[in-house]
């Protein structure tokens, strides 16, 4: 167990992410992908549980190919992990080059634009780079005009040392949606213009859609951190972190009074009110304001009021007197609480409430070599 930032005892809150959990999800993807390799997608710090540390025990467990979005995090992570590739999803960064080449840092080119710069910045030796086509989510990745223009003149990509050819599903989580057989043509159509290098195409949910969506290489991100990927069915991933706070102070209330801000929740028979030391700036969103739960012993507590920058409020009432008291813990994300309802509650997704994860957070790191 190592902890990391906020020393425990100043810490109003402790934020325990299961190294091995990560890791055995690994293997879920793995052996959903049936024998098809997996990179590991570790953007935004991954997802905000701290891109070192999890990639770290994701490399011990086999894992060679990472994806961040920024340059910056790509610098981070290459000295955490001297040895595995690491591919900068955003596109080229032109006032980045030297930092590409520095720490072998591989852009995922986009457009002609991008491709013509990366050619002349390594005109003298080839360095790798991706392709990313757009396949319908009119983000990032060539448009079909451009992926034209290399059909006709295949010439414009000689002397790349092209690595990966992908492209990004929109609608992945949504295993019903149209879009998903209609990006997957297109993609497949992409492939046969651009046929180098290793072709990636599924995220998380994409590898749940089947084996035609798998290709080369799966490039996971959420999954590994425990969200859900099937969002209609039961979650076969396993929960990664746990968010535990201590109960701060304790109010007796009766009806008449009012919890909070804007007194937003009416009190209406006489209850325990306790108040916790974690709010909107520590990513539990306001949303959650009189709509999330916490657990205290075993049973379920509402949150009461609006969540505030710094403190939330908890009808406790329900709660064995010794076990609500001051200094006893509520696990406020967890087994029975997972990130997946937490963001159901707070209208968003997994992914927002993982990114969003505070920095006042005593963060404990449990499981897998570092
Ligand atoms: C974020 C991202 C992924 C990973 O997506 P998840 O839904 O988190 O699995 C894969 N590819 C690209 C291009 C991305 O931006």
């Amino acid at each position: 167990m190592i902890g990391t930032d906020i020393p425990e005892h100043l810490a109003g809150a402790v934020l325990s992410i299961d190294l091995d959990a990560i890791c055995a999800n690994y293997q879920i993807l793995l052996k959903t992908l049936n024998g098809v390799p997996s990179a590991a997608v570790i953007k935004a710090d991954g997802y905000g549980l701290g891109a070192e540390q999890v990639g770290k025990a994701l490399a011990a467990a086999g894992c060679t190919i990472f994806f961040v979005a920024h340059v910056s995090e790509g610098v981070r992570l290459r000295a955490a992990l001297p040895n595995v590739e690491i591919h900068i999803l955003n596109g080229l960064a032109a006032s980045a080059l030297d930092a590409y080449k520095e720490h072998r840092l591989v852009p995922v080119l986009g457009s002609l634009g991008e491709i013509a710069t990366w050619k002349y910045f390594c005109a003298d030796v080839a360095l790798p780079c991706d392709i990313h086509v757009d396949t319908g989510m009119l983000r990032l990745g060539l448009p079909p005009a451009e992926l034209t223009q290399i059909a006709d003149d295949p010439a414009r990509l000689q002397g790349l040392d092209v690595r990966f050819v992908m492209s990004h599903l929109a609608s992945a989580d949504e295993a019903g949606s149209p879009q998903n057989g209609q990006q997957l043509a297109a993609f497949r159509k992409a492939r046969a213009i651009l046929p180098m290098g290793i072709a990636s195409f599924a995220n998380s949910s994409g590898i749940f859609l089947g084996a035609d969506y798998h290709f080369d290489m799966a490039r996971p991100g959420v999954a590994l951190f425990g969200v859900n990927p099937t969002p209609e069915k039961p979650n076969p991933m396993r929960d990664v972190i746990t968010l535990n706070a201590r109960i701060q102070q304790l109010r007796d209330a009766g009806p008449g009074d009012s919890v909070g801000y804007g007194a937003a929740y009416s009190v209406e028979k006489p209850s325990v009110i306790a108040t916790l030391a974690v709010g909107y700036a520590d990513g539990y969103l306001r949303s959650l304001s009189n709509a999330a739960c916490a657990i205290i012993d075993g049973i379920s507590v509402p949150l009461v009021g609006r969540v505030s920058m710094d403190l939330i409020t908890l009808d406790v009432t329900n709660v064995a007197e010794e076990k609500r008291q001051p200094g006893q813990w509520a696990q406020l994300i967890g087994p029975g609480n997972p990130v997946d309802d937490i963001a159901a509650r707070a209208g968003t997704m997994g992914y927002e409430i993982l990114t969003n994860l505070g920095r006042r957070y005593h963060r404990v790191y449990t499981g897998a070599p570092t």
